[in-house]
């Protein structure tokens, strides 16, 4: 029987493992020296001015809101295929959550609806306070149509690029931050590279990095010129605001530094391997992803579109190569369809979640494996009851 081949997977190597160690042998677990080199080594790789890693991604998400303002009688607009996480940042802060459907060429925010919506909000008092583009599969989403309506409507952007550390956009990494205000990375181990949990947020802001600073641990701040009263001595600290504990560990941030050290491998491996598909699935009768000229994509997922999906993805499963689906549409979940949405509120997601299917595609991903996947995949097309 031929092994199963999971749709993702980790890529961790020895200098990881002994970056890792390396932490466990020193005096810091946690709130030690580490955690700043990987802030500063990935927001300089990004072109950002400030890094704030964080448990994950959800949390930067959460944070990135709250530090924008977010609250009670505000909204905030993302797209219905993505992961859950991407709306909830909104409801954990009180705030309405909405959605603008997905272009079907990216799968990425439709521009054009975007501006559409925008402009009915404008007119009846009803504009959002943030916007959370995702950068689907690693796609970077029109960050410059984005940027620009959002400056329009004093509208703070905050991009989930949870499957695009080291995708490109216009010849800038993302999450330079040219068009927006704060860029999310998830660490996860499925995402490009790994912290187990973790994530990160960058921004150019100095007070958004500030603010997310004290958010991430407690609402504390050591710095004189933000308290009440003056300082009582070296141990003295103040709570200004309400915050959490969202620190990573140093021994997260450790291995999360030594996988940025390949992170241009990685981002090279998953176009190649891309590339490699597009080659082999050519001929069948499938829809293959398309990435437009100004973007390079991060290539977290490979996602093709076929009818028959739940058979093929039986067919697939059946013959252990692991595929997924991303994603259920946010708004159609049981929890969103309390809050007053329903099937046909975004008919493409709609129709693009009923065809979509993940291949597997990871860095170690062999050429074998590769063809295997293919093969399978055709007889499924085949084989498959239409
Ligand atoms: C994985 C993911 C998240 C959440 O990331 P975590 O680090 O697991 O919290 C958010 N948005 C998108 C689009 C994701 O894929």
């Amino acid at each position: 029987m031929s092994e199963f081949i999971p749709y993702g997977k980790q890529y961790i190597t020895e200098a990881d493992i002994e970056a890792v160690t390396a932490v466990l042998r020193s005096d810091w677990l946690t709130q030690g020296p580490v955690i700043q080199q990987f802030e500063t080594a990935l927001a300089s790789k990004c072109h950002a001015k400030h890094g704030i890693a964080v448990t994950n991604a959800t949390a930067g998400l959460h944070l990135a809101c709250i530090a924008a303002g977010l609250g009670q009688g505000d909204r905030l607009w993302t797209v219905p295929n993505t992961f859950v996480a991407s709306a909830n940042a909104g409801l954990y802060c009180g705030a309405t959550v909405d959605f603008v459907d997905i272009d079907p060429t990216t799968f990425c925010m439709d521009v054009d609806k975007l501006a559409e919506k925008l402009e009915l909000a404008d007119k009846n008092g009803t504009l959002p306070k943030i916007i959370i583009p995702v950068h689907f599969a690693g796609h970077s989403c029109n960050m410059q149509r984005i940027g620009a309506l959002a400056k329009q409507y004093g509208i703070t952007v905050i991009e989930d690029a949870a499957h695009a550390v080291g995708g490109h956009y216009k010849n800038q990494p993302v999450g330079c931050g040219q068009y927006s205000d704060m860029t999310v990375f998830s660490f996860h181990p499925v995402k490009i590279i790994t912290t187990a949990e973790g994530g990160m947020v960058l921004t150019n802001n100095d007070a958004l990095a500030d603010k997310l600073q004290r958010l991430r641990t407690h609402g504390i701040t050591r710095d004189e010129h933000l308290m009440t009263e003056p300082s009582h001595g070296a141990w003295y600290y103040q709570q200004i605001e309400l915050g959490y504990n969202t620190r990573m560990t140093e021994l997260q941030a450790a291995l999360g530094h030594s996988q940025l050290q390949r992170l241009d491998d990685i981002i090279d491996k998953r176009n190649a391997l891309a590339e490699q598909y597009h080659t082999l699935l050519k001929d069948l009768p499938i829809t293959c992803p398309t990435v437009l000229d100004d973007v390079r994509s991060a290539y977290h997922l490979y996602v093709i579109q076929t009818d028959n999906r739940k058979q093929v993805y039986d067919y697939l499963k059946d013959n252990k190569i692991g595929c997924q689906i991303h994603y259920i549409p946010v708004h159609l979940q049981p929890y969103y369809q309390n809050l007053g949405f329903k099937k046909g509120d975004y008919p493409v997601a709609e129709a693009y979640y009923e065809r979509c299917l993940s291949l597997p595609l990871f860095p170690q991903l062999t050429a074998e494996q590769q063809q295997r996947v293919v093969a399978t995949l055709s007889q499924a097309l085949t084989t498959a009851p239409v």
